[in-house]
């Protein structure tokens, strides 16, 4: 068992790290009252190959490992969590296109998706079907041509922004079955978007409705098979999963970082507050719930890189550990700022904002518990 980063790993974090608190941390506060990034960063990222993290090297793709992946997520989210996580969104679709797409699509749309001119978002849920995402009711409808779509798709990250949506379907029976996943490029007619949702944090990113009309569609964007959507929009979120955790942990970190540093240069009652015994035993529990979540967070990663039966249940696992765990610290962390870390400027309440929708998204953290439960149960 060896828990060390291997050289290659360090370089991918710092790499990460760097881009990060170059081009997305001095910016991170303007984009999110601007409520949207500029679609020029996204090219950039894409040069660093994060466009399409673990999509295969035959494809084009960066080929990392899902634990390297957390690595650059982490060290993302420690310049701005909301930014890290929509990336996450658009290499979830990328992986599910890599392995699913036909020859004929990948090599007409690949190109645009790894280099991030093509950014994608993931739409699964709808103002019916959240956690019960299999009853979802967005009809695709077979024509001659290809598919009509007609429904509306809810919470889509990057909905009206995005140059592309990767949209689960039905396309037959009810339940999971009966369910496809399509390619939908923007302005396509019949693709349309609701307002823009105003949110609690993840503000610089675009949330909207997405919605088809009679959107017409041609054959050649279905993903797969039809009736195995849901299947890949569930192998899609393992990998999401973990990615979300690991904004958290580098948010988390971030905020514990600031706390630090702030620590010693705040004075109460004629010393630095980090002087007072019960704030530094405050300081320890942090760093050892973040290690002890950073550890689970790579150990559920390495597990769905090796294939283990128990990768699912270990990614549901990490997801709810690690985003409570981060949501607690950034709490922490503002309480040790006082007053001051209600404020902006100090950058600690835009972390706690943001990382509470991480228990929320990519299946609630009750949803994880019902992964892991029903794991329990069935093994007994
Ligand atoms: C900012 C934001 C961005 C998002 N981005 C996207 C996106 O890009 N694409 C996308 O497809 N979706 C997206 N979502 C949607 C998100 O995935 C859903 O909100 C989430 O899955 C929960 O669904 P729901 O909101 O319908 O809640 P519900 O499913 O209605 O759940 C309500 C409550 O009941 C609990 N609950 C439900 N079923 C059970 C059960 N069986 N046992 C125990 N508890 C249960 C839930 O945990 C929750 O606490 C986004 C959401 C937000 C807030």
């Amino acid at each position: 068992m060896d828990f060390a980063l291997s050289e290659e790993q360090t370089a991918i974090f710092d790499m990460a790290y760097a881009f990060g608190q170059e081009n997305i941390a001095p910016f991170a506060r303007q984009w999110e009252s601007d409520g949207t990034i500029p679609k020029t960063l996204w090219p950039q990222i894409g040069e660093l190959g994060f466009g399409a993290l673990y999509v295969s090297e035959d494809s084009g793709g960066s080929n990392l490992t899902r634990l390297d992946a957390t690595l650059v997520f982490e060290a993302l989210s420690m310049a701005c969590p909301s930014v890290a996580a929509f990336l996450s969104i658009h290499n979830m679709c990328a992986k599910m296109l890599d392995n699913f797409a036909d020859d004929d699509l990948k090599a007409r749309i690949m190109p645009d998706v790894l280099s991030l001119n093509t950014v994608l978002s993931y739409c699964l849920t709808e103002p019916g079907s959240g956690s019960d995402a299999a009853a979802l009711k967005t009809r695709a409808e077979r024509t001659n041509e290809g598919y009509t779509l007609n429904g509306t798709k809810a919470f889509i990250s990057g909905g009206g922004y995005s140059d592309a949506y990767v949209c689960m379907v039905r396309t037959g029976q009810d339940g999971p079955k009966g369910i496809s996943t399509v390619y939908v490029e923007d302005g396509t007619p019949g693709l349309s978007f609701g307002a823009l949702e105003e949110k609690m944090g993840w503000k610089s990113q675009p949330t909207a409705q997405v919605q088809f009309d009679d959107c017409k569609i041609p054959a050649g964007n279905l993903v797969g098979t039809e009736g195995d959507g849901f299947k890949y929009a569930m192998m899609g979120l393992d990998g999401g999963r973990l990615n979300i955790a690991a904004c958290s942990l580098g948010a988390a970190q971030a905020g514990l970082d600031m706390t630090l540093q702030y620590m010693s240069e705040r004075k109460a009652f004629g010393q630095s507050i980090d002087q007072f015994q019960a704030l530094q035993f405050r300081l320890a529990d942090m760093e050892i719930e973040l290690q002890a979540a950073r550890t689970f967070l790579r150990q559920a990663a390495w597990k769905l890189d090796n294939g283990a039966p128990d990768a699912t249940k270990f990614c549901a696992m990490a997801k709810k550990f690690v985003t409570e765990t981060g949501s607690k610290v950034v709490d922490q962390c503002l309480q040790l700022h006082g007053g001051y870390g209600y404020l902006a400027d100090y950058g600690i309440e835009k972390l706690v904002r943001d990382l509470r929708v991480h228990q929320i998204l990519e299946g609630t953290n009750e949803i994880m518990r019902l992964i892991v439960s029903r794991q329990m149960l069935a093994n007994r």
